[in-house]
């Protein structure tokens, strides 16, 4: 199983806060919306629910973005909660 192979390979614990012992949910690293292979276990990393909420949000804020930039509206770029945490915590390939 995927699960089992990402885990050999991050670690058991979350891939981008290194927390353990919480539930960890199976995240595509590239986006399936984004083109991103969606059984490639390359592609497959485990993160808790926190980080794993915080990278959807950061990932559906980058579609907008590209949206309304391919339609000319500028966004006005106020930095939000998420921006800040990922500032503070995790840096991990993305
Ligand atoms: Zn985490």
């Amino acid at each position: 199983m995927a699960r089992r192979e990402v885990i050999g390979r991050d670690g058991p614990g979350c891939a981008h806060c290194g927390i353990e012992d919480v539930r960890l949910e199976l995240d595509h690293i590239a986006a399936v919306a984004d083109g991103g292979a969606e059984w490639d276990v390359e592609n497959l990393e485990l993160l808790c629910t926190i980080c794993h909420k915080a990278k959807s949000a950061r990932e559906a804020r980058a579609r907008a973005r590209r949206r309304s930039s391919s339609s000319g509206i500028r966004r006005s770029g106020i930095p939000t909660l998420f921006d800040g945490m990922d500032r503070l915590g995790t840096s991990r390939r993305w």
